[in-house]
């Protein structure tokens, strides 16, 4: 029997295929907009120019800046340039870090985005703004960050570098499994997550294996929007409000984070809910999630240890006390032990037990 659910989602709409960056001024004519700022960070900031090259007069200028963790310095630098160059809209060509900077624009003055998303961290789907100010991370869930318009273009990733394909990749499954075990969890959630994981399950291995593989870029990049979807539509628990209590703390890199530690938050909540994550753990052919994950995660070469992003014993015990003094919902209730010993673990890179 399917239990009283509510579905609260609203997605914006995607272009997706194989030459859909050539949609760009046609999609800003479907939102009424012809002076768009096109943001990216310094890495990307050619693809950037050329984007705005192509679109002529439907681009007004291009701020490059964007940087991770959205700093609300460059924001206001952004915005700056925003109304300098009289925009009226932002088109962010870029992963979490650029799509950042457009929605941080937007918070502030409503400019409609448009994302051509080149990685798998899921953010061009989702309502969430995180943002940093002397160096405190906070995050705001409102409709009025969420893009308009989302272009998909696996082209655009042939060259996402193989390990960081595999970190956000496996960043994106994150969000898709803390949607099955997550309270407000739904059936429409509960599918998009396991069809996210299963084209991503298949996605990764063959991309690390030939990264230009296209049909695999698609797969990856089908997986992580259904997974950003979940991340929108349902809240999180154990796992990401870890990564973001030691991202955080210890400006850790991303995608990196969410890699490391997911088979052990994954195995720690496994324990009070086996039921939820029994799917996943048949995907990946193990008696267990928490395994399965660690398996593949070794399998595609990704970072395996806490302790090689310099993360220290002392570090451990802090993220524990910072982790367990600010409660929230889990399935399996936080207990300072127990998180410690899943630290420990992800610091040792070691199968979770
Ligand atoms: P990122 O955007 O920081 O990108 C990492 C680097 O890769 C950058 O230098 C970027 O220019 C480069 N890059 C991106 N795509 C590329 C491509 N196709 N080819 C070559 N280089 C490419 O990394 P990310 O992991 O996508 O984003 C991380 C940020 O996003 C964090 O700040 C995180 O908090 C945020 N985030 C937010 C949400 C949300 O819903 N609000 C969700 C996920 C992540």
């Amino acid at each position: 029997m399917i239990d009283l659910f509510t579905f609260d989602s609203t997605v914006p709409r995607i272009v997706f295929g194989v030459g859909s960056l050539s949609k760009v001024s046609e999609e800003l004519g479907r939102l009424g907009r012809g002076r768009a700022l096109v943001l990216s960070t310094p890495h990307q900031e050619n693809d950037a120019q050329a984007l705005a090259s192509a679109l002529g007069e439907l681009a007004v200028g291009v701020f490059s800046r964007a940087v991770m963790h959205t700093p609300v310095k460059v924001t206001a630098d952004a915005l700056s340039v925003f109304n300098e160059t009289g925009a009226d809209c932002v088109v962010s060509l870029g992963g979490g870090s650029t799509i950042g900077l457009g929605k941080a624009i937007a918070f502030r003055n409503n400019a409609p985005q448009l994302v051509v998303a080149t990685t798998y961290a899921g953010s061009e789907v989702t309502p969430i703004l995180g943002q940093t100010e002397n160096g405190i991370k906070t995050t705001i869930r409102t409709s009025s960050v969420l893009p308009k318009t989302v272009i998909y273009d696996p082209e655009l990733t042939f060259d996402l570098p193989v390990t960081m394909s595999v970190t956000s990749g496996l960043n994106a499954m994150a969000h898709a499994i803390e949607g099955l075990y997550a309270q407000d969890r739904n059936p429409i959630a509960s599918l998009l997550a396991m069809e996210g994981l299963a084209a991503l399950r298949k996605a990764l291995p063959a991309i690390v294996k030939l990264p230009r593989d296209a049909q695999a870029r698609a797969d990856a990049l089908y997986g992580s929007w259904l997974c950003g979807v979940v991340l929108g539509a349902v809240g999180m628990s154990l796992h990401h409000k870890l990564c973001h209590t030691l991202g955080g703390t210890l400006d850790l890199p991303h995608a990196e984070t969410h890699a490391i530690l997911l088979p052990h938050t994954v195995s720690y909540t496994e324990q009070a809910v086996p039921e939820l994550l029994a799917p996943v753990a048949r995907l990946f052919s193990s008696p267990r999630a928490g395994t399965g994950l660690h398996d593949f995660g070794l399998s595609l070469g990704a970072p395996m240890r806490l302790r090689d992003l310099g993360v220290t014993g002392d570090d451990l015990d802090r993220a524990t006390a910072l982790a367990v003094s600010n409660p929230y919902w889990t399935p399996r209730p936080l207990e300072a032990g127990g998180v410690r010993a899943l630290l420990q673990d992800a610091w040792e890179g070691v199968r979770p037990s």
